[in-house]
């Protein structure tokens, strides 16, 4: 049956020709918007969404102290063994892992591409952390593995990032996607083993955001010539800058119907040659969630969604 949109899966099952897994590693410790580098002033605290454990996952969190090698036998061992898994991307998501020194990176990277089975590098980061010198030290692994290179975007509509206290705005998250795709360009008329992917990762869902804004982004990133978008509904995290403003009645949460509403008219806008690499977030620690409670669950939500756009007859790009 035709997916209703280009997944993450399939394209990673295209390929490399086989299911790949992503291994989801603790790397940096913070990140700009909380030590002070960037932003209004020092002990800012980080993102308005953003929780104490700069958006890790609950594995990744507890392993942070561990060496690389040593996480990533211990997040692959359950997968190989569920799975007969084979191929693993080494994913450094939390905080913000490009921001420190270069030496230190570099050599989480390293270590984390000789392990058994690595096709890619995963990184994530922000708009305003990609200078041409990191990019210059991602794209020494292309001669290995491909690299993914995830921008932290989170909207182009200047009120929803300042509502987030990204401390950037979105001519800086543009800048960063077109000088990594052209970078990507150069890299791969050198013909070099891996590629350089880049997506950039939205969240939908703020009180302000309105329907253009939603098929501007979409737009936007058509015209950049993304190769991937992930996208992520607001939810609330306990001890961020939101749950206090949830608290204090300033806005709602998004019913699964609500964001399915936002996320499809995204999608429909959306390039079709563009891969999505999710379609919601997922709450990395549930017992420390406000709300909705639907943002627990990983399956239902996206099935619900491709349900939904079946029985419409929608599909990516339709709207083009
Ligand atoms: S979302 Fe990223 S940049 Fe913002 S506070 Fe969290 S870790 Fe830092």
């Amino acid at each position: 049956m035709r997916e209703p949109f280009l997944t993450y899966s399939n394209s990673l099952q295209e390929r490399y020709g086989a299911k790949t897994y992503k291994l989801t590693l603790s790397g940096g410790r913070t990140c700009p918007t909380r030590d002070g580098t960037f932003g209004p002033r020092k002990g800012w605290g980080g993102c308005s969404f953003c929780d104490i454990h700069g958006s890790a996952s609950f594995f990744a969190n507890e392993r942070r102290e561990l060496p690389v090698q040593v996480q990533m036998e211990k997040a692959s061992t359950a997968i190989r063994q569920r799975f007969k898994a084979e191929k693993f991307i080494a994913y450094f998501q939390s905080y913000t892992t490009t921001h420190e020194e270069i030496a230190e990176f570099q050599n989480r990277y390293e270590e984390a591409i000789r392990f058994p089975g690595v096709v890619a590098l995963a990184v994530g980061t922000r708009p305003d952390c990609l200078p041409d010198e990191i990019l210059d030290v991602l794209c020494t692994y292309l001669d290995k593995v491909d690299v993914q290179l995830e921008l932290g975007v989170q909207s182009f509509s200047e009120p929803v990032l300042e509502w987030f206290e990204r401390g950037h705005d979105g001519a800086t998250a543009v800048d960063a996607l077109e000088r990594a795709l052209q970078r990507s360009k150069l890299e791969e008329s050198k013909a070099r083993k891996g590629r350089l992917d880049v997506s950039a990762h939205l969240i939908l869902g703020a009180p302000m955001e309105t329907s253009e804004d939603i098929i501007a982004s979409a737009h936007k990133l058509n015209a950049i010539g993304v190769h991937g978008v992930k996208l992520h509904h607001l939810h609330i995290l306990k001890k961020t800058k939101l749950e206090k403003r949830y608290k204090n009645g300033e806005f709602s949460f998004l019913t699964l119907e609500e964001y399915m509403e936002r996320a499809i008219l995204f999608l429909r806008h959306l390039d079709p040659r563009i891969v999505i690499h999710r379609t919601h977030g997922l709450a990395p620690h549930p017992e420390e969630l406000v709300g909705p409670d639907w943002s627990i669950q990983k399956i239902y939500p996206v099935e619900k969604l491709k349900t939904v756009m079946r029985e419409k007859q929608f599909f990516q790009g339709d709207l083009l």
